[in-house]
């Protein structure tokens, strides 16, 4: 057996809080005890363990409090990025880097342009960065230049690690994703030494909302053609 592997007992009690109306439950203060894998009761040992962490750790004692405060003072009234900007601010942060797609770059001028007006020093770094081709970084060639929708995609490969090692260069404070692609953005966050978090998550099929097709006709089309053409291939 590997590493990836799990065994029938690790199956049977694997984690799907997804599968619990946790309303009744944890969000209440109390486990699920008509389940038989809710991690409040099988993992307790961790949920102590996760506990002590909130005293122990001052970066996870001050960020949960900043965060929560956030939540508190801004609920339903304000965007993200407000969210984001008195983030920064409650952690006493100044250095700000704006890690953004190509694609993206008038929103990451007008995002820059905002945060400075609030009175951080934005450091922000494109994701085309270095100019390396894509074969060079081990993309197949027939992955380059087009898309197999057909769409130009260009020859030189977005540059999370750069993105990375420039902001970790310059000790901004705190890290801010704007629209990175997926994969690039766990490499950028992999390498930065700074917090990160995603302001813009990109989303090709609807413009950057990428909950958009969870509950739309358009997205659940597409997700039962995708589907069934797996199924087709694996037969
Ligand atoms: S932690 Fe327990 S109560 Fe909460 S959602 Fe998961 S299974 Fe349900």
């Amino acid at each position: 057996m590997n590493e990836n592997q799990i065994n029938n007992e690790e199956i049977s009690s694997k984690l799907s809080c997804h599968k619990c109306n946790s309303l009744n439950y944890c969000t209440i203060g109390r486990p699920n005890k008509k389940i038989g894998n809710c991690p409040m009761i099988i993992n307790s040992e961790i949920q102590k363990e996760a506990k002590a962490l909130y005293d122990a750790d001052d970066f996870i004692k001050i960020s949960t409090a900043v965060a929560s405060i956030v939540e508190a003072k801004g609920y339903i009234h304000w965007p993200r990025l407000k969210d984001t900007i008195e983030y920064a601010k409650g952690m006493g942060y100044q250095k700000l880097g704006l890690a953004f797609c190509i694609g993206l770059r008038k929103e990451a001028e007008k995002i820059a342009e905002i945060l400075e007006k609030y009175g951080f020093e934005i450091f922000s770094v494109c994701c085309k960065t270095g100019g390396i081709k894509k074969t060079e970084v081990g993309v197949p060639k027939e992955y380059t230049m087009n898309s197999i929708t057909g769409y130009v995609i260009g020859w030189i490969t977005c540059n999370p690690v750069a993105q990375a090692l420039l902001l970790n260069k310059y000790k901004t404070d705190m890290n801010v994703i704007i629209g990175l692609c997926v994969g690039h953005d766990i490499t950028f966050t992999h390498l930065s030494k700074a917090p990160v978090t995603t302001l813009i998550a990109k989303e090709r099929f609807a413009p950057h909302n990428p909950a958009s097709v969870l509950f739309s006709h358009y997205g659940q089309a597409f997700f039962n053609l995708d589907l069934e053409k797996m199924k087709k291939e694996i037969q």
